[in-house]
């Protein structure tokens, strides 16, 4: 998972895209790079590490122009590399070419090996690269030729924004997996984002979601134009209202935070417990742990307390000492705990490794009961749009059953949403993207082809 920023049209452009990649920073924390266009050329600041570590005052001095791209990436294992950090540039045929992605291409190695027949190099393994290959090979004259030969080309998840010296092109994929919008700046100018956040942060006004299946063009002097490419078959991602997103972005017309309260009101009536007291697991699980309260009429409590601090900087503990890992971001307040039955909500459950922690831990501060709810359905299958979920083998909910897993986190029970609950909170009105859940890879891929590690 990763998050997308374009400005357009303004003149501290990179400030904007860098203020709007602090509020996406929990899209992905493991590289972020921005580049802009002056016009004559276009600049280029990535590195690993978080935003507000990135970029300092010199760098916008660097960044200048008034068309800025921006990106962060997720921090997956393995990638450690500079390289895949993204906007991804280069120079070709028609000049200076930036591209930035949010998703997961399922024919990138298809593309990828038959790119490398004809001779191509690559010097990652981002499906990004791909793009700026496709472009740059496609026999046709204007830059949005080229962009729409590869989109022919491109199979899968992805939210685009490609820049050129002084123009920016933004495309979402027809199902529009991933959650990109549209905002105009107060000082003029034009804002695109993966999360209304952003907008928040900037002072943008939120003008729509981009349709699945359209490419906004921005050039110089006009209003952007929209240019319908693929007929829309809208699958938006139930996991960016499960867990990704923030609760005060609204994607595709819903708030996050909604979407969680209701989610957790829905457990309450499938998965309904006798117990004291509701805490969630922080943070992800509030909102969802406050509708599951309410649906149950029993008392809400912030019972667990997280420390804020533990940055990426942090060493892991070592095998033996691994309770510390989840002691030092969480940790119980006892006196609420001791003596009474708990009902504990999280978000999602994949590995099971953070319940497991969380039910020893409220045990050993003397809950009587803990009854796990989650308040999304069994995580059984590999995202293969953009979610980096691990693989089967990886996901406990894939082999096992309710009843085992609950004995296997120690837990009194456990409970899940269903799927049918789940579509029922977000609204019926809508075909999701439930891929995790039912294992319906209507994008293409399948549960065996390789992850996204790489890209997401
Ligand atoms: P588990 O411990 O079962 O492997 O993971 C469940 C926990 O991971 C939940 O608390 C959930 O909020 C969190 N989670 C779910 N999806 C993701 C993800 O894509 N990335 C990260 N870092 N955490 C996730
Ligand atoms: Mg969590």
């Amino acid at each position: 998972m990763c998050a997308i920023v374009g400005v357009y049209g303004a003149k501290n452009a990179a400030k904007i895209a860098y203020y709007a990649l602090f509020a996406m920073q929990h899209r992905g924390q493991e590289s972020t790079g921005i580049s802009t266009a002056d016009g004559d050329r276009i600049h280029l600041i990535k590195k690993r590490g978080l935003v507000t570590e990135v970029f300092d005052e010199p760098s916008f001095e660097l960044l200048r122009g008034n068309c800025a791209i921006g990106h962060n990436r997720y921090s997956t294992a393995g990638a450690d590399s500079v390289l895949d950090a993204q906007p991804v540039f280069a120079r070709y045929k028609l000049g200076e070419i930036s591209v930035a992605h949010n998703g997961n291409l399922v024919n990138k190695y298809e593309v990828r090996n038959r790119l490398i027949d004809n001779g191509a190099i690559f010097q990652t393994g981002m499906d990004t690269e791909n793009i700026v290959h496709l472009i740059a090979k496609s026999q046709k004259d204007a830059l949005v030729d080229r962009i729409k030969d590869m989109l022919t080309k491109i199979e899968g998840a992805y939210c685009l924004a490609i820049q050129s010296r002084s123009k920016m092109f933004v495309i979402r994929d027809r199902f529009g997996i991933r959650p990109l919008s549209l905002g105009r700046l107060k000082d003029g100018g034009w804002i695109i984002a993966s999360e209304t956040c952003a907008f928040d942060l900037v002072g943008a006004e939120f003008i729509r979601d981009v349709r699945p299946g359209e490419m906004l063009i921005f050039e110089e002097g006009q209003e952007p134009q929209s240019e319908q490419i693929f007929e829309p078959d809208f699958h938006p991602c139930a996991f960016e209202y499960i867990y990704f997103a923030r609760p005060d972005s609204i994607i595709d017309g819903k708030n996050v935070y909604q979407a969680r309260l209701q989610m957790g009101r829905m457990l309450a009536k499938e998965s309904p417990a006798e117990v004291d007291l509701v805490l969630p697991v922080p943070d992800s699980g509030v909102a969802a742990a406050r509708g599951y309260a309410e649906g149950l009429g029993v008392p809400f409590e912030m019972g667990i307390v997280r420390n804020h601090y533990v940055g990426r900087t942090f060493i892991e503990p070592t095998q033996e000492i691994r309770d510390l890992k989840v002691k030092l971001k969480l940790s119980p307040i006892r006196h609420l705990i001791e003596g009474k039955c708990i009902a504990i909500i999280d978000d999602s459950l994949v590995r099971g490794t953070t319940s497991k922690q969380i039910v020893k831990m409220l045990l050993e501060a003397g809950a009587k009961e803990v009854h796990m709810r989650i308040a999304a359905p069994e995580i059984k299958y590999p995202c293969r749009y953009g979610i980096d979920t691990p693989t089967m083998e990886e996901l406990i909910s894939s082999s096992h059953s309710v009843e085992e897993i609950a004995q296997m986190i120690g837990a009194t029970s456990l409970g899940f949403l269903s799927v049918e609950g789940l579509v029922e909170a977000l609204g019926s009105e809508r075909t999701y993207s439930l891929v995790s859940f039912d294992g319906n890879y209507f994008a293409g891929g399948n549960a065996n082809s390789f992850g996204c590690a790489d890209d997401c």
